[in-house]
């Protein structure tokens, strides 16, 4: 090439490559095969080095001819001077490079996605050089941290101070591994948030990137906040502590069932059963199984429960042990949320209780007998005695024997009543059977009422003109009982209905009064055995929750029902119906 840019001589290589004859590329035909956008600046380039008397070097694309592609070529270009130091020509070389600039270009592009990858991903994004110093961290890191990049690279640990204090030497201690090591750097720590001062939990990693040679170029790290998945795994963790020391204490027994098998359990559950851990392994624990038969009904009504409302009110039952022996149990139970056939039971051993309850039932039992005895005999005594002084005139005597009477009949009622309640308790009372006439029992009834009860009036209306295969005291008791309560707990009131009726099938009597009330969530629990309503007005009525215990007891018997209907401060009405067992 002359200095002015006009070509001598180009090899036969150059030639074959672009397709041009000497003729055609003599003076300045060459430029032909060079690409348009290239050729004013190559130009420039060229005289530029001419005018310094410097060796020529610049890109070019030049077009095959056998592709009509433009390939890049590395142009370079040595000046030959003569003595006087003129430049006569030059001689020159063209390298292809199109190779090496293609993959320039690729890492240009990707540099580039890169960045703008780095900067839109929710996490931080940063890369460290070699040594640990920081190159490069994402907008939102600099704007959590409150720190600019200038700041953190003159010290390799410019950062610290944005961590929680306790984190600091884990942090600067596991990056010292990793540059030691070349190995990942991985470390949860928390970072304080520049604007709200509060510190966030961040799992921190970085990766070293190696070039071809195994040399690590740089570290690519990112900070992801796990702020809430900390908090979560936080209550997650304090739940099953929670649960396990539930589970743990020997409080309560616990088991896990799956249908019938019980597919866990506490220790407390093992040692109350008598079961081991290897019972409960080989699967020969089994709940149903292990219900004691008198309670496999209610059990049933209860695993219905379960399944209806995902959870069961607790329920006293009975369970076998290993060993063969009862023990009376309060039981409750949830079912899983998500494992719909799992269900949590809850167990409570209730046998001290039992024993108590047995305890009082046995007091009762023989309190009751204890004292009917010297009662009979009292009052054998005392009537004796009323006749003899009655027969001696002596009015007095008699009159204060009568009040004595009174109380003693009283007292023989109720015990009467406790050895009654103590007898339902022991498997039950003993009834007689024969033809009642009802209408006739209750018109007696209702007249010794009125001869102790002058307060009230009764007031008797209809009729069923039937006999009853039944009872006929322990009927009697059931009126005289329903017609008492209705006196004693309407102390304001006048009167008190007692209505008969019958259907083809029942006799049903209603015992009307209008007294106190009974509030509705207690009308169930006023057949409980020693059931008082709470309320204070009733509290301060004299009587022991005995008689609606038996009365239910002995409609029970006999095939009927009883019901309450009550109004708080209008008054209640109970009702008996009896099936009818027509007599000729
Ligand atoms: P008590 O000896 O206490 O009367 P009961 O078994 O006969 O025992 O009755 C149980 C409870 O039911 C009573 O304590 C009372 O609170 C309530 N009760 C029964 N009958 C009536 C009524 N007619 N009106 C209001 N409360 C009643």
């Amino acid at each position: 090439m002359h200095p002015d840019g006009s070509a001598e001589y180009a090899n036969p290589r150059w030639c074959d490559y672009t397709g041009m004859t000497f003729e055609q590329y003599q003076g300045y035909g060459w430029l032909q095969a060079i690409h348009p956008d290239d050729q004013q600046r190559i130009l420039a380039e060229w005289q530029s080095a001419v005018l310094a008397g410097k060796p020529y070097e610049g890109e070019q694309r030049l077009r095959s001819s056998t592709t009509g592609d433009y390939r890049w070529f590395l142009a370079r270009g040595a000046p030959f001077k003569d003595a006087q130091g003129t430049i006569l020509k030059y001689f020159g070389t063209s390298t292809d490079i199109d190779e090496q600039k293609q993959a320039e270009q690729r890492i240009k592009a990707s540099e580039e996605n890169w960045r703008v990858l780095a900067e839109t991903v929710p996490q931080m994004v940063w890369t460290k050089r070699p040594d640990g110093h920081f190159e490069y961290t994402n907008q939102r890191w600099c704007d959590y941290t409150g720190l600019t990049l200038e700041q953190i690279q003159s010290d390799q640990w410019a950062y610290l101070p944005v961590l929680h204090p306790d984190d600091r030497d884990g942090n600067r201690a596991h990056w010292q591994h990793a540059l030691e090591t070349g190995t990942m750097f991985e470390y949860e720590q928390r970072l304080r948030h520049a604007q709200t001062g509060e510190y966030r939990w961040f799992l921190v990693r970085a990766l070293p990137v190696r070039d071809g040679t195994s040399q690590i170029i740089k570290w690519f790290g990112t900070s992801t906040d796990i702020e809430e998945q900390k908090r979560t795994e936080e209550a997650l963790r304090q739940s099953q502590e929670r649960a396990s020391i539930l589970m743990n204490s020997n409080i309560i027994g616990i088991f896990v069932g799956e249908g019938d098998q019980i597919v866990d359990a506490n220790d407390t559950f093992l040692r109350m059963t008598g079961y081991t851990r290897e019972d409960l392994r080989a699967g020969r624990m089994n709940w149903t199984h292990m219900t004691h038969p008198d309670y496999l009904a209610r059990t049933v009504e209860a695993q219905h429960e379960l399944d209806t409302q995902q959870s069961l009110t607790p329920y006293e039952k009975e369970y076998v042990c290993k060993d063969g022996s009862r023990l009376p149990v309060l039981v409750g139970a949830v079912l899983l949320e998500h494992h719909s056939f799992q269900a949590i039971t809850f167990v409570l051993d209730n046998s001290a209780r039992k024993e108590l309850e047995q305890r009082k039932d046995d007091f009762i039992s023989m309190a009751s007998h204890e004292l009917r005895n010297p009662l009979t005999a009292l009052k054998l005594r005392i009537t004796l005695l009323h006749r003899q002084l009655a027969k001696q005139g002596l009015q007095a005597a008699v009159s204060a024997l009568c009040s004595m009477e009174t109380q003693i009949n009283k007292l023989t009622r109720l015990v009467e009543e406790l050895l009654d309640v103590s007898k339902i308790q022991a498997g039950g009372l003993e009834y007689a059977q024969e033809w009642v006439e009802l209408d006739t029992l209750l018109r007696e009834i209702v007249d010794t009422i009125r001869q102790t009860n002058p307060s009230h009036t009764i007031m008797m209306r209809g009729a069923v003109q039937t006999s009853l295969l039944a009872d006929r005291d322990r009927l009697g008791q059931v009126f005289t009982n329903l017609l008492s309560n209705a006196i004693k707990y309407s102390p304001g009131a006048e009167t008190v209905e007692m209505d008969l009726s019958a259907s083809a099938e029942t006799v049903t009597v209603r015992v009307q009064d209008h007294g106190l009330g009974i509030p509705r969530e207690q009308r169930d629990k006023i057949f409980e055995r020693f059931y008082r309503v709470t309320d204070s007005r009733q509290r301060a009525i004299p009587g022991l929750g005995m008689g609606l215990y038996i009365v239910a007891e002995i409609v029970k018997h006999h095939g009927g029902t009883i019901m309450v209907e009550s109004e708080v401060g209008k008054g209640s009405a109970f009702t008996v119906t009896l099936p009818m067992r027509r007599g000729d």
